[in-house]
């Protein structure tokens, strides 16, 4: 097949995978000992995905996707810190990938736990509340709609964590801004099994 390395060929070739998985028509590629055996050597991921740790949310299967096919980074909520935009960084400059896919959820523990927080004034033991600090700036940014609700604020940490790669790291910025690569926010929704893009660093052509 292929390698897509555009970041239009790329997330089409996400969300090709995607409408299978919604589907049930998934293709399961890319599973066997053969591919294991040609990827041995060398990896030429189509794309990253940045995504939330949440058991119902594994890129590769929700993209339809198997071994070789997405470089993927997780963390509960997506936060961005020093080692997710070193990951990100390697993606895009030792593997050349053309597409960060940043992939939230609707029912985000991560979020939920987070306005918990905000909203009882109260604050999480240990290194939970990292993340809840980490994602604090989206609920007080998405309420600034007063009738913002759970739903908004998870579009809204989608956004954010977007907008925080490019603006913290000078490598993903100077590849954006050279058209090498781009970095799409998504939601995945639990019930429906789609994924919607939110927003978008850079440069994809609809097509
Ligand atoms: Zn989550």
């Amino acid at each position: 097949m292929q390698i897509a390395k555009t970041p239009e060929a790329a997330l089409a070739r996400l969300l090709r995978g995607n409408a299978r998985y919604v589907a049930g028509e998934n293709l399961n590629e890319h599973k066997d000992p053969s591919r294991r055996t040609e990827l041995a050597g060398q990896q030429n991921p189509f794309a990253q995905v940045f995504g939330c740790a949440d058991s119902r949310v594994p890129a590769e299967v929700v993209f339809d996707q198997g071994l070789g096919d997405l470089f993927v980074i997780r963390n509960a909520g997506h936060i961005v810190d020093s080692s997710v935009l070193g990951s990100i960084e390697f993606g895009i400059e030792a593997l050349n990938i053309p597409l960060t896919l940043v992939l939230g959820h609707t029912s985000c523990g991560a979020v939920g736990a987070t306005i918990t927080a905000i909203d009882t004034h109260s604050t999480p033991s240990g290194y939970l509340r990292d993340v809840v600090e980490r994602i604090s700036p989206a609920v007080f940014e998405a309420r600034r709609d007063p009738d913002a609700g759970y739903d908004d604020v998870v579009v809204e940490n989608v956004r954010h964590t977007v907008t925080a790669i490019r603006q913290k790291s000078a490598v993903v910025d100077r590849a954006i801004t050279e058209g090498r690569t781009a970095i799409v926010g998504a939601i995945y929704n639990l019930e429906e099994g789609t994924v919607t893009p939110v927003h978008t660093e850079g440069t994809v052509t609809e097509g």
